[in-house]
């Protein structure tokens, strides 16, 4: 069948068998000699995607065991975390970490080590892990943790499927008395503004801000910041407070079909913007908002990369450290404005320092993160070649879960302090190279 992730782009004949047991997988795993493991596809490029062989984890999607004492959720690997989010949220628990999109997997969140917008708190996902089960290349299950096969551990989390297929994840949620979040709005005039303004809410467990990246002059990089806390029943309206731990998942709508190329326009994203920006007060606002409206807007919109059309569109996520982040992010934006290649979604984030005991191909390092979309076409690609260039001169790198196209040497070059130990580590539990994605090939990350 064809298949592509969440970027539509590549796309890739294969075979994809869904397991739903450890006996099941096993037999796969001997039918063939090359695979690599799939959660909701919700990566955007080729990092699930193997020509041979994918293994979906969908299937295998059970709960095995919670302790309200401590938080501790035991799950097998392909549970979502809005299957998690339905159970647990009524309960008064929520996720550690969370991504933008709750239609991600747990084997998909620890494979990717994902963050969320409390970074500069929580870290990573993979800082809440307990332990992993992992299927290794020869069909043991082999548990590690921090302190059980360490170095499997961390070359696991944020891994991207390359040391095995993860069946069950210890992991442990937080506590929450409501379902809403304490959220604040700030409107920002420029990089400068919105760059302080992450400084100063460090303080703050959530924050994010929505990036224009069409401004030029003294607008470059004007923004709107959302930071937020987790509401307290004392926060909470008389409507709300009867049923506080409920969530509403609000009316949703699908995009029904790839839409054609010129809905995505220039124009279009610069209409847009002004409309978003504006539609913002000027300084800051307060509201009390429910947990989907705040962490998960764009799930709202199902299917929403359809409006890329059919020929998919590139994410780009690349993190600057601090110290070179505003020339850095200003020469970035600088570029993008003269193209003219508005990117639809623009994000920008404030990672706080990572763990140095995380995962070895861990994404996050102290500093901003910029998340942008192209659709894709051929000037998009000489343009993310030339972003490409300014991050790694300003001492950063892109993130595998969006790249579909970077080079081998930009691969190296980023993760250089890292991939010699991640290398050694594939080999020595995968010394066949079995689990390969069509990124590992193109970035030759198995050496
Ligand atoms: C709208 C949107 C917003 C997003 N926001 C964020 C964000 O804020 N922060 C962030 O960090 N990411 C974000 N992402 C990316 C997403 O969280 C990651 O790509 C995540 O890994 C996707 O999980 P998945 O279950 O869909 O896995 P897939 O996309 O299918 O696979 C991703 C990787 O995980 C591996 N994998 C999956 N399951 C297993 C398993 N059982 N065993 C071993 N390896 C496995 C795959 O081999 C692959 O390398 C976003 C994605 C979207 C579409």
């Amino acid at each position: 069948m064809q298949l592509s992730n969440w970027g539509q782009y590549p796309k890739v004949n294969t075979a994809l068998c869904c397991f739903r047991s450890d006996e099941q997988v096993r037999g796969f795993l001997d039918s063939n000699p090359s695979h690599i493991a799939r959660g909701l596809g919700r990566c955007y490029g080729d990092s699930s995607l193997n020509a041979q062989s994918v293994l979906s984890s969908i299937c295998y999607d059970h709960l095995v065991d919670f302790d309200p004492s401590t938080g501790i959720l035991v799950c097998e690997a392909g549970i979502s975390l809005a299957i998690i989010l339905r159970l647990f949220v009524p309960r008064g628990w929520f996720l550690p970490v969370t991504p933008g999109t709750k239609m991600v997997t747990v084997g998909g969140a620890v494979a990717s080590d994902v963050h969320g917008k409390n970074h500069h708190v929580s870290g990573t996902f993979c800082r809440h892990v307990c332990w992993i089960d992992l299927l290794t290349s020869n069909g043991n299950i082999v548990k590690c943790s921090k302190t059980d096969n360490p170095e499997l551990f961390h070359a696991t989390c944020g891994g991207q499927g390359l040391t095995g297929i993860i069946l069950r994840v210890a992991f442990r949620l937080i506590p929450i008395t409501t379902a809403y979040i304490r959220q604040e709005t700030v409107k920002t005039r420029n990089l400068e503004e919105i760059m302080t303004c992450f400084e100063e809410s460090s303080d703050w467990h959530y924050s994010v801000a929505w990036i224009d990246c069409l401004q030029k002059g003294d607008g470059l990089g004007r923004s709107i910041m959302m930071r937020g806390e987790h509401a307290g029943p004392e926060d909470l309206d008389i409507i709300k407070s009867r049923a506080p731990l409920i969530a509403s998942d609000k009316f949703s709508f699908s995009v029904p079909i790839n839409m054609p190329r010129f809905t995505l326009t220039t124009w279009t994203v610069k209409a847009f913007n002004a409309m978003y920006y504006g539609r913002h007060p000027d300084g800051t606002a307060k509201q009390i908002v429910d947990m989907n409206s705040f962490f998960y807007p764009l799930d709202a919109i199902l299917e929403w990369n359809r409006i890329y059309g059919k020929r998919g569109f590139l994410q780009y996520q690349c993190v600057l450290p601090k110290t070179a982040a505003f020339e850095g992010l200003t020469t970035i934006l600088k570029r993008i404005a003269a193209s003219g290649m508005g990117s639809f979604l623009a994000v920008l984030k404030l990672f706080g320092s990572q763990d140095d005991n995380g995962g070895i191909l861990s994404f996050p390092m102290e500093g901003y993160t910029l998340a942008l979309d192209f659709p894709v076409k051929k000037n998009a690609f000489s343009l993310l070649n030339e972003l490409d260039a300014v991050v790694l001169d300003y001492g950063g790198r892109l993130y595998l879960a969006k790249d579909a196209r970077m080079t081998p040497s930009t691969f190296e070059r980023g993760y250089a302090a890292s991939v010699d130990r991640f290398r050694r580590i594939k080999a020595s539990w995968d010394p066949d190279n079995r689990f390969v994605s069509l990124q590992s090939q193109r970035l030759q990350i198995g050496g």
